[in-house]
């Protein structure tokens, strides 16, 4: 990785313009690597001493971890070609059929699990069987959902009221509101239906599970993070000629002249034609010039969203799947994270826990003291386990808070100001704050900046419009 300023591994052309990219998050990747792809000569800074923005590892007395468990969905198809255009996609595990194990504390075991029928026929034998509903249940779900399937994502309407207020008019049980609705709804949106837009809501069991019977097989990477995104991004951004600038942070943007945008650093000023501001929301505000957006105030209006993630090692396997969705449990989500942690002996497992107003108050101490009984619950054999490592990881702001209202304080990638673009996955995507989210952002400011810049080349990773 260059240090500050340094020149790319791969001399580009120095009569194409320059973009500087702020970020280097997965919108600030995919940004920079599209303009580079495009023809631009791209500059990208990052605060911190490494890519990756929010999806990062580290380690930790000989334990590679993630600083919270990522999941993706085959419906994910920006960030599913950002991997292969960074030379990952090998280092995931995507699903041949969806398959969601999912365990109450009182014993009983359910799948959703589609089959081969179209959508949304994929996953009528599954709310058949499933153990956690009741047949009046199973029915209301079934025609919940096809209702939820005739709904427009983008119908303004929609995100002037919660999901929670949507089920109850549906006639959703709590049962089905727990067993179903959440287990999606709450690690998708990060907060409950109860909280959450029905916009987002409509737009993650639209084209996640209701359009394609594929859509939702589940994702998630098979080695540490920063190897899925930070290292690979590293390399393809040298080979791609883009140069990357660690620990320098971004002070201020400013317009110069009709061709020029100045970025000043602690380290200097960089001069470009066009700039992407791949930022977090809560951050933009400082970088950003007030009159460069309409409502200067919308993006730290957003709010933020907890997760919390509790990693339990112990001496021994106890979970025999590679996740599970718990149910009547503090637990949410549980993944086995054994093989790309580097652990030899034993099984770690990490805890995902969205919406975690209440977790990321709570002492670890406290924490252990709730979710080492619920695991055992869950599992049996953990009763006879011992537990040899237990920590927390916590992001305050782990995402901008999905509630109603949030549609009209997301900005798309044009600025007031000619030549600045925003990114990041909190910016007008029509997808929840995910990393589908980011990579979509940052492709989308990267197609305006190139089409400004009069970058005709067609890129090597398709741009959605
Ligand atoms: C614990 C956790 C679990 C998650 N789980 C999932 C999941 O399962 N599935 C999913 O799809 N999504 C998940 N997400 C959300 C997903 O990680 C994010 O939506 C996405 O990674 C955000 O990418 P971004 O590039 O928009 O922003 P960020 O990743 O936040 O990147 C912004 C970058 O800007 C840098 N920066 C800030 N200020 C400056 C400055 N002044 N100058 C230079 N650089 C600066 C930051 O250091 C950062 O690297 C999760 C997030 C967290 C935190």
């Amino acid at each position: 990785m260059s240090e500050p300023f340094a020149a790319p591994v791969v001399i580009p052309n120095p009569s194409h313009p320059r973009v500087i990219v702020v970020g280097g998050g997965l919108a600030g990747l995919a940004a920079a690597l599209a303009c580079a792809d495009g023809g631009a000569r791209v500059s990208l800074l990052e605060a911190r001493p490494r890519l990756g923005g929010a999806t990062f590892s580290f380690q930790r007395e000989g334990l590679w971890v993630d600083n919270g468990q990522h999941v993706f969905l085959r419906c994910c198809t920006a960030y599913r070609r950002f991997l292969s255009r960074i030379g990952a996609d090998g280092k995931t595990v995507l699903q041949d059929r969806m398959s969601i194990p999912v365990v109450s504390s009182d014993g009983r075991r359910g799948m959703l699990r589609r089959n081969r029928l179209p959508a949304p026929l994929h996953l009528a034998g599954t709310l058949a069987t499933y153990p956690f509903l009741g047949p009046a249940d199973r029915l209301r779900t079934a025609r919940a959902a096809l209702a939820l399937a005739r709904l427009d994502p983008l119908d303004p309407s929609l995100d002037g009221r919660t999901f929670g207020q949507w089920l109850a008019e549906h006639r959703q049980s709590h049962a089905a509101i727990d067993s179903l609705w959440n287990l999606i709804a709450l690690p998708t949106l990060n907060l409950p239906a109860d909280q959450a837009s029905l916009a987002l809501a409509v737009k993650v069991f639209r084209t996640g599970l209701l359009s394609h019977r594929d859509a939702a097989d589940v994702g998630y990477a098979a080695v540490p993070l920063s190897e899925v995104h930070a290292a690979p991004a590293a390399r393809a951004l040298a080979r791609a000629g883009a140069a990357v600038h660690l620990r320098t942070t971004a002070r201020r943007v400013e317009r110069l002249t009709a061709d020029a945008l100045e970025v000043s650093t602690e380290d200097g000023r960089l001069e470009g034609r066009a700039a992407i501001l791949a930022l977090p929301h809560d951050r933009v505000r400082d970088v950003i010039p007030a009159e460069a957006l309409a409502d200067p105030e919308a993006p730290s209006r957003l709010g933020v969203s907890p997760i919390v993630n509790v990693h339990v090692v112990y001496d021994r396997p106890v979970m025999d799947v590679p996740f599970v969705a718990g149910l009547g449990s503090p637990v949410q989500w549980v993944f086995d994270r054994t093989g790309p942690s580097g652990l030899d002996r034993g099984q770690y497992l990490a805890i995902s826990l969205s919406g975690a107003d209440r977790e990321i108050q709570e002492r670890a101490e406290d924490l252990r003291a709730r979710f080492l009984p619920a695991l055992e619950a869950l599992f049996p054999a953990a009763r006879a386990a011992t537990v040899e490592r237990f920590f927390v990881t916590r992001e305050h702001a782990a995402t901008f808070r999905q509630t109603p209202g949030t549609r009209a304080l997301r900005p798309g990638p044009r600025t007031r100001i000619p030549g600045l673009y925003l990114a990041g996955a909190w910016t007008d995507t029509g997808w929840p704050a995910t990393m589908e989210g980011a990579v979509r952002s940052g492709l989308a400011a990267a197609r305006e900046a190139l089409a400004d810049l009069g970058r005709t080349r067609p890129l090597p990773q398709a741009v959605p419009a």
